[in-house]
């Protein structure tokens, strides 16, 4: 079967290592991602916390290895997008209890992350798109939700 949908982006995706978006048999994180985005080609990147393991890393290395990752992903396979895939439902990452409150603080470090990434010069050609995966009760992922989009700092010509 050949894929028909037109090559609108190549784009690194950095998710959680969190095993609710890898499950068997349950729709895979990565799939709906390519959906909702209408990615043809990706690099599949995973940090822990995802957008907090670039404003608050767990452990400096973190962000660094992160970094490094984007810049190659961009430097051998040309991406012109990067999507930060946070997910909700309690994030090991977060340690929180209060959904609202976690909700807040996804949002508030998706969009730091968004902002520290357009401003690093070795990503003025990306878009940034910031992401969260909604998991349900049963530890599926439901859907994927846009929640901020970055323009590129500079177009390519
Ligand atoms: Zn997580």
């Amino acid at each position: 079967m050949t894929n028909e949908k037109p090559h609108v982006i190549a784009a690194a995706v950095v998710f959680c290592m969190d095993w609710r978006l890898y499950q068997k048999d349950a729709p895979q994180a990565i799939s709906l991602v390519q959906d909702v985005l209408g990615i043809v080609e990706c690099d599949v990147l995973v940090a822990a916390g995802v957008s907090k393991a670039l404003v608050e890393p767990q452990i400096p290395a973190l962000r660094e290895s992160l970094l490094w990752h984007i810049e190659t992903s961009q430097k051998l396979h040309h991406i012109n997008a990067l999507v930060l895939v946070d997910h909700d439902n309690k994030c090991g990452a977060y340690g929180m209890g209060d959904p609202i409150k976690e909700e807040q603080a996804h949002r508030a470090n998706l969009a730091r992350a968004g902002v520290m990434l357009q401003e690093d010069s070795r990503f003025a050609y990306l878009k940034i798109i910031l992401a969260i995966a909604r998991i349900d009760e049963d530890n599926k992922v439901k859907k994927i939700e846009v929640v901020g989009e970055l323009p590129p700092r500079r177009a390519l010509v």
